[in-house]
């Protein structure tokens, strides 16, 4: 790329006044290399460059984009909120509406608040879960992410995966001495971190379906193990459905895995299970800076105003936020799921046709219609089930992949510990692109 081209001046300009050039670390192509593509707008499956080039895009702001980009009712509900005012500190009835659309496709979600993103959703979670339980100590999984709250950074998939760090400077050793870190899939490792310290465990935390360190799918009844493991401890679980929330189905992953016994969906379902607590976000703000926190009521009421558990946000609920949340849920219907769902199996298929064609040893995980890939020869051979799985893998084959489909005009996520997503947007023509960029992406990570 030459200093001519608009978008290296762009980064130039960024990387003065903004560390590493990006607001996010993930968007930058870090773990790929290159400049990152500046974005000037986005419509449908398409996203389009400073420097006017096209691409389809198969990152949709991170899951966001279920509908697609700037969805036309979406971005008319968002306008027309604007007109009534951007912000008012105050209470609005479409809060209201929002937690209750969000508590009738989850029951579990008795009580609702809404906040501006994922991370204040888990932050709220771990806090409200000390609170509850008068227990410090929180379990997460290795390579489960759960956005950057101190406590939760350890051993985290995403941009803490793709940059190779164990955890971030910065943590002090008491906030870390106080998460413990399970693989995941593991129950009995788990077990054993409950024989030891089980009294003072206040929450497990988990991904619904893991998708920060690739799509790792929970194996049969393991969600339900956690369900069981914690109410025999007195320990709470919590839920993270901030990716997968709205995505894989119209009740998240809870509603293909926990729901089982009462829907006609088996994902990985044994027994029907609960959470206490559950987080969204992405699909759930519509491509705005909303999250939210659900769980049992009496639980929920103990934060504030109604309990000791302080929590708070100047932008909470933020009408144009809701809007475009409101709007995306009540468009994400039955057809839309089938449409994501089937529009992920043949990009999927054709990826993986494409790598094996090219000799290249693979493994295609797929989590509802979630997808990534993982390179090498033991993910290809045993799968790949736990975050030191996913780490082993052939890393290098990425960033030759990953470039060939940006030449080709397909945007894939910049990093191998990241799920594809597509959306409803994604359409013949869209689809075909990515296929025919397939072949030639597949004989570049050959190499
Ligand atoms: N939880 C999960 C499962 C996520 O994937 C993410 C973000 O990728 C977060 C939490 C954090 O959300 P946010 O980036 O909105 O803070």
């Amino acid at each position: 790329m030459t200093t001519a081209d608009p978008m290296h001046e762009v980064f130039e300009r960024a990387r003065a006044v903004i560390p590493g050039g990006v607001s996010s670390p993930v968007r930058a192509y870090g773990s790929v290399g290159g400049d990152p593509r500046f974005i000037a707008s986005a419509s449908g499956p398409y996203i389009t460059d400073v420097a006017g080039r096209e691409y389809v895009d198969l990152v949709m702001s991170w899951g966001p984009g279920l509908l697609g980009h700037a969805h036309p009712e979406v971005v008319d509900a968002v306008q027309r909120a604007a007109a009534r005012g951007l912000s008012f500190g105050a209470p609005t009835e479409a809060e209201v509406e929002l937690a209750e659309v969000i508590r009738a496709r989850v029951p579990a979600a008795q009580k609702v608040r809404l906040v501006s993103t994922g991370t204040e959703a888990t932050m709220t979670a771990v806090r409200l879960a000390r609170g509850a339980t008068g227990r410090d100590l929180i379990v997460k999984f290795a390579g489960c992410y759960h956005g950057h709250v101190d406590a939760l950074l350890a051993e985290a998939g995403s941009g803490v995966a793709t940059f190779a760090l164990p955890g971030s400077a910065g943590v002090t050793t008491a906030s870390a001495a106080e998460t413990l870190v399970v693989p995941y899939n593991d129950v009995a490792a788990l077990e054993a971190v409950f024989a030891e310290r089980g009294d003072e465990i206040a929450a497990v935390i988990t991904e619904a379906s893991p998708a920060n360190m690739g799509v790792v799918p929970p194996e049969p009844g393991f969600n339900a193990a956690l369900r069981r493991l914690t109410a025999a401890n007195g320990s709470l679980l919590v839920l993270d459905e901030v990716l997968t929330g709205f995505r894989v189905g119209p009740a998240g992953w809870w509603g293909l895995d926990g729901a089982a016994a009462g829907g006609d969906v088996t994902a990985t379902g044994s027994e029907p299970w609960t959470p206490d607590l559950i987080t969204f976000g992405k699909v759930v703000g519509g491509g705005m800076p909303l999250a939210a926190l659900g769980g049992r009521a009496e639980l929920m009421d103990m934060l504030a105003p109604t309990g000791p558990v302080y929590q708070a946000g100047t932008l909470s609920g933020n009408p144009l936020a809701t809007a475009a949340g409101l709007a995306t849920l009540r468009l994400a219907d039955a057809g839309v799921y089938a449409h994501v769902d089937s529009v992920a199996t043949t990009v999927g298929d054709a990826a993986s046709e494409a790598l094996e064609a090219a000799g290249v040893a693979h493994s295609l995980q797929r989590a509802g219609n979630l997808f990534s890939v993982f390179f090498g020869e033991a993910a290809a051979r045993d799968g790949v089930r736990s975050y030191a799985d996913a780490q082993a893998q052939d890393t290098f084959r990425h960033p030759p992949f990953f470039h060939a489909m940006l030449d080709a005009g397909v945007a894939l996520p910049p990093s191998v510990f990241e799920a594809w997503f597509v959306s409803a947007a994604h359409d013949d023509a869209a689809v075909e692109a990515i296929l025919a960029a397939l072949p030639r992406a597949a004989r570049a990570a050959a190499v």
